[in-house]
């Protein structure tokens, strides 16, 4: 009798332990709408580590398998080939929808396919959602703005987008989801987060992505000329992707419904840019001002006064350290690509 009390309380122990385990992890199923890409892969490292369960739905436009394939091994973790344009069923209870093409020449390259995956693709996320009474956060963008009037830009401004222009099927694409976003969340009781995402970079962006960080920093490398897209006064203001990841959990796990700017506030034209990068690398190489391109916003900084009122955040990585890895990833990159690297 006193082995099966023994045994008996052993079981408890157990059991107490085994709930106070279960307590530490969170239990969220999310999914990752293009979580194959660069900030979708960051986002889907720390849920992982996180302890959730992970489902990707990616159709590999401009994501990677790469980018995920070091958890296609672990049992918390799913990849579906799939085009959201496609209606998707899955069970979950959070959504980052991420899933769209991102850089200028990704986006121009088939403006049609953009408006269908952030329109189309869009409603098939906030049906499901709406289906499995998830909640959803949308990756907005800074783009909703336009070539801005008000500077720096604070989520009540409106924007200032050329509806026919070469940026408009992402710009207006995105505008229309986030309508999408509050239009559910209205109608149909569908929780939603919108983010508007500023500049991000860091390791796993694309090499040929054509944007201003992955052309700069290949160019120094290769000791190429930079190329400074018209009189190079134009203004960006550049996050790490880790500090974005913390403000899209944040975010996600906070009771604010309005949209939030996810952003670095720190600004600097694309020619001082230029300059950082040439220097970081080192080389001789020349910096050139070529044609400009159309509807090129002129300033961009985000006010991020909501983001650090509502969930306590702000951008934490350094200019000079997110660029020193991110220049560290793709000189390892090159020296795995074909012709190697120059310096
Ligand atoms: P990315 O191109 O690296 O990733 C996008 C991912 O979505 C890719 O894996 C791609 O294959 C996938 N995808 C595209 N169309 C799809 C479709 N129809 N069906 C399924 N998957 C599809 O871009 P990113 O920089 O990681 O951007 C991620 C999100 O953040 C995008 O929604 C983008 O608009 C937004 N955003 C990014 C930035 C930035 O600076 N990186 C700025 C503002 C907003
Ligand atoms: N740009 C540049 N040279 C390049 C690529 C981009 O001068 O090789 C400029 C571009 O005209 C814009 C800024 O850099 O003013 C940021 O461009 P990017 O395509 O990275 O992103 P955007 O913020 O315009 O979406």
């Amino acid at each position: 009798v006193g082995g099966l009390e023994e045994a008996k309380e052993r079981i408890r122990q157990l059991e107490a332990k085994l709930r106070s385990l279960d307590a530490r992890i969170p239990r969220a199923f999310p999914d990752v709408t293009g979580g194959a890409g660069f900030v979708g892969s960051h986002l889907v490292d720390t849920l992982m580590r996180a302890g959730h369960e992970v489902i990707v739905v990616d159709n590999f436009f401009t994501g990677r398998k790469q980018n995920v394939e070091h958890w296609t091994r672990h049992e918390n973790f799913e990849l579906i080939h799939q085009d959201i344009v496609n209606p998707i069923f899955i069970e979950v209870d959070e959504i980052y929808h991420l899933a769209s093409p991102a850089s200028p020449p990704h986006y121009m390259y088939n403006p049609v396919k953009t408006i269908k995956t952030n329109t189309i693709g869009t409603i098939n996320i906030l049906g499901l959602a709406k289906r499995v009474g998830a909640k959803v956060l949308i990756a907005s963008t800074s783009e909703v703005y336009g070539d801005p009037e008000v500077h720096p830009q604070p989520e009540t401004y409106w924007g200032h987008v050329n509806p026919i222009g070469p940026r408009a099927c992402y710009d207006e694409g995105k505008r229309i989801a986030e309508t999408l976003s509050y239009a559910y969340a209205k109608h149909d009781k569908v929780v939603v987060r919108v983010a508007r995402i500023f500049n991000t970079y860091g390791p796993r962006m694309h090499m040929d992505d054509g944007r201003v960080v992955s052309n700069f920093i290949l160019q120094a490398l290769r000791n190429e000329t930079i190329t400074v897209y018209g009189h190079g006064k134009q203004t960006r203001s550049f996050q790490y992707v880790s500090d974005l990841v913390d403000g899209l959990i944040a975010l996600m796990n906070s009771n604010y419904t309005q949209p939030i700017n996810i952003g670095n506030p720190i600004e600097h034209s694309i020619e001082e840019f230029a300059f950082i990068i040439k220097k970081l690398v080192g080389g001789s190489n020349p910096i050139k001002r070529t044609k400009a391109v159309e509807d090129d916003p002129q300033r961009r900084k985000p006010d991020i006064t909501r983001a650090r009122l509502h969930l306590n955040w702000e951008p934490k990585v350094s200019l000079q350290v997110g660029l020193q890895r991110t220049i560290a990833y793709f000189r390892q990159e090159l020296q795995h690509s074909v012709g190697g690297i120059v310096k």
